[in-house]
């Protein structure tokens, strides 16, 4: 059979610092996959690590987007062409230690379409079969393309082990920090005390983003001042110089949840604090089922207004404007509606 001629344009790093809107060839239908119409795809700091030739795995050329919600294109399993998925962009090996022990997600040699295969900022991409999650029907897919990262704090919280009454404090104020704090919100709050928005903290630099949090009802702080300290840290940054500082949110026996991504070198910490203080570090990375279904239900529920987290919906032909405002870190989500 001769190749498929047909081509899409879709939103391409190329290399170093540039990022352009190309045509690449159109996805054909594929066995394990999926073919889906992507309705949005959400850029997030990952695609910022990518498209500034910072991730150990994307090569030059990959499309981008691994925060995708659509509908699909064909029939996949039991679902229907037309119905509305989000889709885990996640693939395991399914033979390291950690998949033979049902660890998936933190499979030894995990690989994720926008990173390893090309992502969602086209109008059709392909997606793992076995990551399909029907949407409810009437959930607005806007903010259905929260889910993903959503999902992220979900499991998180859930590495936390916070409970009512603890008090919580995030380290910074991009998109995963302010759903962290206001889903902490609800895992701090006393049950029939209603919120307990006073015992979540989140410091970032950046006034901009300290303004965006506080417009969500976010406590912020600025981290040159002295404030609180914590139960739970969750740092929700992946910057070396925060690292060697997480120590100082922290009360005796708290623990540390590292939620950013870090470059793939050692980050400096202060293990003499972790002694001293009997501080835990916990690890958390992406999700599992059960936390994504957890997400969509949340989502569902309307209870966290996620709308609001959407800076902007960019069509594609301005996606590399998208990328430069993350860069410029003047915005919270950005979606791309391919
Ligand atoms: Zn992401
Ligand atoms: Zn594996």
């Amino acid at each position: 059979m001769a190749p498929s001629t047909q081509t899409l344009p879709a939103l391409v790093w190329e290399g170093g610092l540039s990022v352009a809107v190309r045509d690449v060839p159109a996805p054909e239908p594929t066995e394990g996959f999926a073919l889906l119409d992507v309705a949005y795809t959400g850029l997030c700091g990952t695609d910022l690590h990518i498209c500034a030739g910072e991730h150990s795995r994307a090569q030059p050329g990959i499309v981008i987007g691994h925060e995708l919600v659509g509908t699909l294109a064909e029939d996949a399993g039991d679902l229907r062409a037309g119905q509305a998925v989000f889709a885990n962009p996640m693939m395991h090996c399914g033979t390291c230690d950690a998949c033979s022990r049902g660890l998936v997600h933190v499979c030894e040699r995990l690989r994720s379409v926008g990173i390893d295969r090309p992502g969602a900022a086209c109008a059709r991409v392909l997606v793992p079969a076995g990551g399909l999650y029907p949407l409810p029907a009437g959930l607005a897919l806007v903010e259905a393309a929260l889910v993903e990262p959503l999902a992220v704090c979900v499991r998180a919280l859930r590495r936390s082990g916070c409970a009512a009454g603890e008090r919580v404090h995030v380290v910074g104020g991009g998109p995963i920090g302010c759903l962290l704090a206001l889903l902490a919100r609800d895992a701090v709050a006393a049950p029939g005390s209603g919120s307990g928005s006073g015992a979540v903290t989140l410091s970032e630099p950046s006034a901009t983003r300290r303004a965006l949090a506080d417009g969500l009802g976010i406590t912020t702080v600025d981290p040159e001042r002295p404030a609180p300290t914590a139960d739970v840290v969750f740092d929700a940054t992946g910057v070396p110089t925060v690292a060697a500082s997480l120590g100082r949110w922290a009360r005796a026996q708290a623990r540390v949840v590292v939620v950013g991504a870090y470059p793939p070198v050692p980050s400096p910490v202060d293990l003499l604090r972790v002694m001293f203080a009997e501080l835990s570090l916990v690890g958390t990375r992406i999700y599992t089922r059960e936390d994504i279904t957890a997400a969509i239900e949340l989502v569902a529920s309307g209870r966290l207004d996620l709308g609001r987290l959407v800076s902007e919906i960019v069509p594609l032909d301005e996606g590399v404007r998208a990328i430069e405002a993350l860069r410029a870190g003047s915005a919270l989500k950005l979606l791309v509606a391919p």
